[in-house]
């Protein structure tokens, strides 16, 4: 969750606090949590893909794990309209993608690229 977040340009204090991108705000009360964010302000809580989803106005979860797939590289193979369960999986492989793989200032380069 945390890379994804930083990924996408949150910046995320020692605390796991981050200003929420989901609302206006100017001192952070979303927290970070290993698999979720929730924002004690909006009360918005979303996992890693209901993030993407939120983030870039995306209509469903499997244009969310497109986009992670994109942008993270995780070969997932997106033929068809995902099952609740694939779904799951598709997130528990971005998870371990996101910890083993990538460092943030190549997320940081992409996400300049990508927002323009
Ligand atoms: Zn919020």
């Amino acid at each position: 969750m945390r890379t994804v977040a930083e990924g996408y340009g949150l910046h995320i204090d020692r605390g796991g606090m981050t200003l929420c991108p989901f609302h206006d705000e100017r001192t952070p009360s979303a927290k970070i949590y290993p698999d979720n964010l929730h924002c004690f302000g909006c009360g918005a809580h979303v996992d890693v893909i209901g993030f993407t989803q939120k983030m870039f106005g995306l209509v469903g979860a499997i244009d969310a794990v497109k986009k992670l797939n994109d942008d993270y590289g995780l070969h997932i193979d997106i033929g068809k309209a995902p099952t609740a369960e694939e779904v799951s999986e598709y997130q528990k492989r971005v998870q371990e993608k996101m910890s083993m793989k990538y460092g943030r200032s190549r997320l940081g380069e992409h996400l300049t690229i990508t927002c323009g």
